[in-house]
């Protein structure tokens, strides 16, 4: 912790010396009420460029730290390998994440799924206005058959057939620009709130890594963060402000804490809802490109299945990943089914800051059922030469929990620092976008009433 800032030394001894008094003025610059900026949020994916974007409107001035460039986003293997970045959970078992301006939503599919309302309202968190709110201005609608892959199709009415209860979500796509069908930019990016809140007047610095908060007798008075391409090459620096939002996301704002002084985070362990994909191929069809994600179903209550019929790009991501070389370029005949399963809590963050999870034997029994699931659909669709690919991780939760590491305010143990990404989100939420929309909205409300 930083030590307290003691500004009682006589002003006429600095009267007479110029370094005196930019010395009095980097330490007046510390004290709340003179900080540089009114809020610096760290991190832009979709929890922090929600914060950035209300709080710029409401005319607060706003720093945003984002470690990722800010490379117009593009479709394609390089441009999406650029800005992809993997986190292990412990073995093979890695969690992907994007770093760029606007997050993981620069690779993600776009699925949109309500926040729970009541989970929300038991812990103290109101969330019903920011959801109207963020509903009347997203594009957010359930896409028609003529913008998802044929496959995908032919799996819907498969799992209609076998007596599935299918959900069909609504996507985050804007179709006015899917005249020609399928289109990488036609999905919604949190990249364009932070676009918003630079045109707001929001300052954006790339490339700007955060290493931890600074905390002044309780009290988030800033934060130290490296400025560089390479760790090698970066220059430390620190910037103030009133309030601090950590947005880093699951993966990083744990750490983040930990090096600020919270001792406490995954104090429970995590979850990590471990995914996979069964994969298959349907001979003689011509599979054009499309949204996947639109539709899924919940077996014995925590077993997700789901579209995973993805754009070409994801599509060739997995491929080669698995190293399946031919069908990396067989994208059209391909057909697949997203498992996902509900993991318990465990698993630990070691001092090292490596997460680290052995899945327990019944997550072991349950990917086998959803696996089992996944290759009776495919074959009710026709799908032939099944494999499946490796487990990930879906997302890294449970870390820090509402009414536990930070309050109904998502203020942490320090006043001033508050939380506002995957990282708190309840482990029920697996589908994240929305709901941090909606979180971004909430906080962005409370603290503007005391900027
Ligand atoms: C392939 C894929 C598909 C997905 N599909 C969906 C979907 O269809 N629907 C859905 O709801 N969710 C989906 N998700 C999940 C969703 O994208 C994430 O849950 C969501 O983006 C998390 O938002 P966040 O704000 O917590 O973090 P992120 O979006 O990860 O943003 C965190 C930001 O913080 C930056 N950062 C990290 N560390 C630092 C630091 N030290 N200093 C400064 N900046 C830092 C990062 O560069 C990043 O820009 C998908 C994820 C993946 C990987």
């Amino acid at each position: 912790m930083e030590k307290c800032q003691d500004l009682s030394p006589s002003l006429t001894t600095f009267m007479h010396s110029r370094d005196a008094w930019s010395h009095l003025e980097a330490r007046l610059d510390k004290q709340p009420g003179n900080a540089e900026f009114d809020a610096i949020v760290i991190g832009s994916g979709p929890g922090g460029a929600t914060v950035a974007r209300e709080l710029s409107r409401r005319g607060s001035r706003v720093l945003i730290l984002e470690r990722g460039g800010n490379a117009p986003l593009r479709d394609g293997l390089f441009a999406t390998v650029s800005i992809l970045n993997g986190v292990s959970v412990g073995g093979k078992i890695f969690m992907g994440r994007a770093l760029t301006t606007g997050g993981t939503t620069a690779v993600y599919l776009g699925s949109a799924v309500r926040p729970p309302l009541e989970t929300f309202r038991s812990l103290g968190i109101d969330l019903s206005m920011a959801l109207e709110e963020a509903e009347s201005e997203l594009p957010l609608a359930t896409l028609p058959d003529a913008l998802l892959r044929p496959p995908s199709l032919k799996l819907r009415d498969s799992a209609m057939a076998m007596g599935h209860e299918l959900v069909i979500r609504r996507m985050l796509v804007d179709q006015s620009t899917c005249t020609s069908g399928y289109s990488y930019r036609a999905k919604w990016t949190a990249r364009s709130y932070v676009e918003d809140a630079v045109r707001n007047g929001a300052t954006l610095i790339n490339g700007a890594r955060a290493r931890r908060v600074l905390v002044d007798q309780g009290r988030a008075i800033g934060v130290e963060y490296e400025l560089g391409k390479t760790r090698r090459q970066a220059e430390t620096r620190q910037v103030f402000g009133s309030k601090i939002v950590v947005a880093a996301g699951c993966a990083s704002t744990p750490l983040l804490l930990r090096a600020s002084g919270i001792r406490n985070v995954a104090n429970r362990g995590f979850f990590c809802h471990p995914s996979f994909a069964v994969f298959g191929t349907i001979s003689g069809l011509k599979g054009t490109e499309g949204f996947g994600g639109s539709w899924g179903f919940i077996v014995d209550n925590d077993i997700h299945i789901g579209d995973a019929n993805f754009d070409r790009t994801v599509h060739r991501l997995l491929m080669l990943r698995e190293r399946k070389w031919l069908r990396v370029f067989r994208y059209g005949n391909a057909i697949a089914v997203g498992v996902m399963i509900m993991d318990g809590p465990g698993g630990e963050l070691r001092e090292d800051g490596r997460y680290y999870k052995e899945l327990a034997a019944e997550d072991g029994a349950k990917l086998a059922k959803g696996e089992e699931v996944a290759r009776r659909l495919i074959e009710h669709a026709g799908g032939k030469n099944l494999f499946r690919t490796f487990v990930n991780a879906s997302s890294i939760t449970g870390t820090l929990r509402i009414q536990e590491h930070v309050d109904e305010n998502l203020q942490t143990e320090y006043r001033g620092l508050y939380v506002c990404d995957g990282s708190v989100v309840p482990p029920d939420v697996v589908t994240p976008t929305l709901t941090l929309i909606c979180l971004g909205k909430y906080l962005a409300n409370h603290l503007s009433r005391s900027i």
